[in-house]
Formats: C-alpha cells, sequence, structure tokens
C-alpha cells in the first residue's frame, strides 16, 4: 500500500467533520461498554462478556478501517505513462491542473489537489478522496460504522428509558434539541448526556443506513459516484467481479479486519480489457 504523504484535512469542513467523527466514535465506545452495558447486565457474565467482545470487534473495525482509508494513497501520482502509449488507450485525458494524462475512471480532486484513480467521492469525515485502492476501507468503515450506531442505539433504547422516565412533552423537547438543552446548561446532568448521545446514535443509525445503501449498490452495479450521475455502465462486470473490484481477490475475509490482505484483480489504471469484456 502507497502511503498519502499529506494526510491532513485541508479544509475547514474537512476538519469540523474528521473531528465529529474523531470524537463521537470513542464517545460512542465509552457510553456503549462502560454505561449501558453494565446497567445491564452483570459484569462478569458470559453475555456481558461477549457484548463487550463484539462492542470492541467493531471498534477496532472502524478506527482500523478509518486509518487505512486515509493512509492509503490511491491518487495517479506516480503512474503517468509515455504520450504514445496513453494516447493509443482509450479514455485517457489530459488533466488541466495537474499537466499530466490521466487514466481512464479517474477524476481531478480539487480539495485533494490530484487525480484520484477510479474516484468515486471526496469524503469530509476522512478528509481524503475515496478511489480504487482505498474504496475498501472506506465501505467497511462505513458499515461498522453502522453496525455500532444501530448496536448503541438498541441498547441505548433499552438503558435510557430504564433509567429515565418518560414525561410529556419535555422528554421530547430534551431529544429534539438535547445539544442545546446540555449545552447551554438546561439541564447539565449526566442523564441528560446520555440522552445526547443516545439521539446521535439515532441519527448515526439512520444516516449511515442510508449511506451504506447507496454505496453497496453503486458496488454491486460496478460503477462509481460520476458514472452514476452519467448514467455509464461500461464497466459493470456482474455482481461478482464488482465486488472483486473493490474487496479484492479474497473479498470474503475483508470484514473481518482491514489488516487481511486480499489484493485487488487490477492496478486501477488500465480498464481497457473491462471495456473489451463488455463489448
Ligand atoms: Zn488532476
Ligand atoms: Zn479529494
Amino acid at each position: 500500500m502507497r502511503i498519502r504523504r499529506k494526510i491532513w484535512p485541508r479544509t475547514f469542513s474537512d476538519l469540523l467533520s474528521m473531528a465529529f467523527v474523531l470524537i463521537i466514535a470513542p464517545l460512542m465506545y465509552w457510553f456503549g461498554l462502560w454505561i449501558v452495558l453494565p446497567g445491564l447486565y452483570d459484569d462478569e457474565s458470559p453475555v456481558y462478556i461477549f457484548h463487550f467482545a463484539l462492542g470492541s470487534f467493531i471498534m477496532l473495525n472502524i478506527v482500523g478501517n478509518f486509518t487505512y482509508t486515509v493512509l492509503c494513497d490511491t491518487s495517479t501520482d506516480g503512474c503517468i505513462v509515455p504520450v504514445s502509449k496513453a494516447t493509443a488507450a482509450d479514455g485517457w485525458r489530459l488533466c488541466a491542473t495537474c499537466e499530466c494524462l490521466a487514466p481512464p475512471r479517474s477524476w481531478h480532486c480539487n480539495v485533494c489537489d490530484t487525480c484520484i484513480l477510479k474516484r468515486d467521492h471526496h469524503c469530509v469525515f476522512t478528509g481524503c478522496c475515496v478511489g480504487y485502492y482505498n474504496h475498501r476501507y472506506f465501505v467497511m468503515f462505513l458499515w461498522y460504522l453502522f453496525l455500532g450506531a444501530a448496536y448503541a442505539f438498541c441498547y441505548g433504547s433499552l438503558f435510557i428509558w430504564n433509567r429515565i422516565p418518560f414525561e410529556f412533552p419535555m422528554s421530547i423537547v430534551k431529544m429534539v434539541f438535547p445539544v442545546a438543552i446540555f449545552f447551554f446548561g438546561f439541564d447539565s446532568s449526566m442523564d441528560q448526556f446520555y440522552l445526547l448521545l443516545y439521539v446521535v446514535s439515532a441519527v448515526g443509525t439512520l444516516y449511515t443506513a442510508v449511506l451504506c445503501i447507496y454505496h453497496f449498490s453503486l458496488i454491486f452495479r460496478g460503477i462509481v459516484g460520476n458514472e452514476s450521475n452519467k448514467k455509464d455502465f461500461t464497466y459493470d462486470m456482474g455482481w461478482k467481479d464488482n465486488i472483486r473490484e473493490v474487496f479484492g481477490e479474497r473479498w470474503y475475509l475483508t470484514w473481518l479486519l482491514p489488516y487481511i490482505k486480499s489484493q485487488l484483480p487490477h492496478d486501477g489504471i488500465s480498464w481497457q480489457h473491462l471495456c473489451s469484456k463488455t463489448d
């Protein structure tokens, strides 16, 4: 894996979004395993240990896949080909900003200031582009965020409503404006802070579920964001090969941990062979 050199967020919105994830994910982990879990189960019971291990496994995957997404260099740097070869192959284009020829499916990102191989989109939460080499890590990051948020929401529901009596309309107000209620001192109790985290888990579950459905549907159809907008299905190889294009030869193991190696079938540069198969 090539390591990206400039990993720090380049815009204010990237910085804010990245900081949000880096603060909220550990907070959720703490809330789930140190507050909710001991509140529901005996701390040496098998069910406690099971949930503690499962929660830690989800957190490890969130942190690991986030790190790999950020560190992985998926730009076109170092893959410039001689003009004669490039012009002979269809789909190569001149990037006016990089002042070099860029391969098919690559796209220039103004934030990252480079062309990205098989560019999907620029992700504000990781402060980098998602492309050929880090697509797997990004999607797994998203998937485990969804699992973590849904897990926190389910057990958070049991915990919160056992602890806080539901009072109409105040409970509704506290749930709709949890940040304002807590930070402006209307109710700075720990219970209100737990309610705030619970609301974040509910919103996080919905948000990441929508993103998961969107990104998995793109992967199954063998397209990236830009191609989806243009309805360009040139590189759709059927769902099995499309999965391999993102998760590699050992795709069935990639959900376990980001550290598991899974060789991608191509180099992200030459796509001509896929075009000819679909002709
Ligand atoms: Zn470029
Ligand atoms: Zn970018």
